[in-house]
């Protein structure tokens, strides 16, 4: 049955919001902006033609807040919720009661949501299809025995993990049996706190291996597509900062492969709507899944300035009811993206965020630039929400263009206020083993020097930092074709 979305709210703030009201503008449908109170003035709630306020500032008295959001969805009389990513976009209650309150979800069927957001669940799934998972348990475990008979049979080292995790909380890796049981413990406590929910599993450790996901768009006919792969190695903290499409380990082969295993993976699980498949992949090109995210990724405008094509509004366009845009053998990539997440953070004080407000802020611009932002000057970072500012990114007719694309604009970007994770992005993308695109998951514990110990002298650091970039890049077996590391701080504030 098909049915014509003509008011969307967007149960969001930041760039996601604002991402989605442009694509909602862009198809005729009117947008519904709803606000915390430090929210008042930002981006998404100027942008959106009507907006509402949450009273309150945590994110439980407000984004997180189902009862407050349908609401407004009554009054404002739209018909269809968009969740964006994080807050309550994976949670099957939400789906539920917005379905239930006579409106359209845009985002899978909640039942796939809860079936997918247990990861143990999901794990047993794909071991019924014969789907590639990561060696170890598919079912909770009961016991510090089970524990370590499980982890004896895989072979050390292990990865403890949340059924109910993300955003890498509850995750810990376990080097031999003496220290499994505490590891348990610390990580069901952790779970338990983070998302009320102790029940953890247990995982072979992969070394070194990259983060590649595959994008698939599923409707509601029975037609499942998939988007190539973003590869996500680039993590602090387990959570990614710089991502890429295509991946420089991925063949076509091994992407009709990937792309077949992601599509085999919704359909087992009825999927309808836009899914991210998450693998590792080894050394030896072995993928192994990891989990299904059952939303819009933040990294989705990498594959849709290589694929041309908009998600959210194929995203739209499914929960309407319609037919995929797309056959497969018309989805064709062109060039090569990168995005890097400009956060509000302290990276040489491990990550932290960077509080305040933003002063000044004058994006880059120019050929193939794309800025979605989430703030503005005047903006006020908070401990309330995910630090995130903007995404920055690049295309290029290949990965040499596109990348030095970034590195210009990343140079060109302008923002005061706040500290931010772009000197960061700057020195990764000069780094040696990210031009030659070698790099794994690791790649921040083994190369950000300064993230184990906080830096009491910053301006000897950032010099200390440059001069690391500048050595990294000079060693470089491509040295020529890297980028240079960092603009002259002093020459732009001079002319500011
Ligand atoms: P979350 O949902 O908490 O983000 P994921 O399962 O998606 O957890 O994993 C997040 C990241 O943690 C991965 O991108 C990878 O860097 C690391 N990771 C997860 N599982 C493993 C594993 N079995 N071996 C090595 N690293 C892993």
């Amino acid at each position: 049955m098909s049915r014509t979305i003509k008011k969307v709210l967007i149960a969001n703030r930041g760039e996601i919001a604002v991402r989605i009201a442009r694509s909602a503008k862009e198809m005729g449908i009117a947008t519904v902006a709803l606000y915390s109170e430090p929210d008042r003035s930002s981006p998404h709630v100027l942008m959106c033609d009507e907006a509402y306020p949450l009273a309150g500032r945590s994110a439980v008295e407000t984004y997180l807040n189902i009862p407050k959001i349908l609401d407004i969805a009554a009054k404002s009389d739209a018909d269809a919720v968009h969740p964006g990513y994080g807050f309550l976009s994976e949670k099957a209650e939400f789906a539920v009661a917005v379905t239930g309150a006579g409106l359209i979800f845009i985002g899978p069927r909640h039942e796939t949501i809860a079936l997918l957001g247990d990861k143990t669940a999901a794990r047993e799934l794909l071991k019924s299809r014969s789907l590639p998972i990561v060696p170890g348990t598919t079912t909770p475990l009961a016991s510090a025995a089970e524990a370590a008979a499980a982890a004896a049979s895989i072979g050390y080292p292990v990865l403890i993990k949340a059924a109910g995790g993300g955003g890498g909380k509850g995750m810990r890796k376990v080097a031999n049996e003496s220290e499994l049981a505490a590891a348990m413990e610390r990580s069901a406590n952790e779970a338990a706190k983070a998302f009320g929910d102790p029940r953890v599993y247990i995982e072979k450790y992969i070394e070194h291996p990259k983060h590649i996901e595959i994008q698939v768009l599923a409707d509601s006919h029975g037609n499942v597509i998939h988007l190539g792969e973003r590869e996500c190695s680039i993590q602090r903290r387990h959570q990614k900062v710089i991502e890429e499409c295509p991946s420089t380990a991925v063949s076509p082969e091994l992407r009709g492969a990937m792309g077949d295993a992601a599509i085999a993976v919704c359909r087992a699980a009825g999927y309808v709507n836009a899914a991210t498949v998450e693998f590792l992949v080894d050394r030896h090109h072995r993928f192994y899944f990891l989990e299904v995210n059952t939303r819009i990724q933040v990294e989705h405008p990498v594959t849709e300035m290589v694929y041309g094509i908009d998600i959210v509004k194929e995203q739209i366009r499914i929960a309407e009811g319609k037919p995929l845009s797309w056959r497969q053998q018309d989805v064709v990539p062109r060039g090569h993206a990168v995005e890097c997440r400009i956060y509000a953070e302290e990276t040489d004080n491990d990550f932290l965020p960077s509080t305040g407000r933003i002063t000044h802020l004058a994006p880059s611009e120019g050929p193939g630039i794309r800025h979605d932002a989430g703030a503005r000057p005047g903006s006020e970072i908070t401990m309330h929400y995910d630090p995130m500012i903007a995404k920055l990114i690049a295309h290029g007719s290949d990965r040499s263009e596109a990348v030095a694309r970034m590195v210009r604009a990343l140079q060109e970007y302008s923002i005061s206020g706040v500290k931010t994770t772009i000197p960061f992005c700057l020195t990764v993308l000069a780094h040696h083993d990210f031009v030659k695109g070698s790099y794994d998951i690791t790649f921040v514990e083994r190369h950000h020097r300064s993230a184990a110990a906080p830096v009491r002298h910053p301006e000897a650091a950032a010099v200390a930092a440059a001069f690391v970039a500048y050595r990294d890049a000079g060693n470089s077996a491509v040295s020529g074709s890297g980028p240079p590391v960092m603009p002259s701080r002093w020459k732009k504030e001079g002319r500011r």
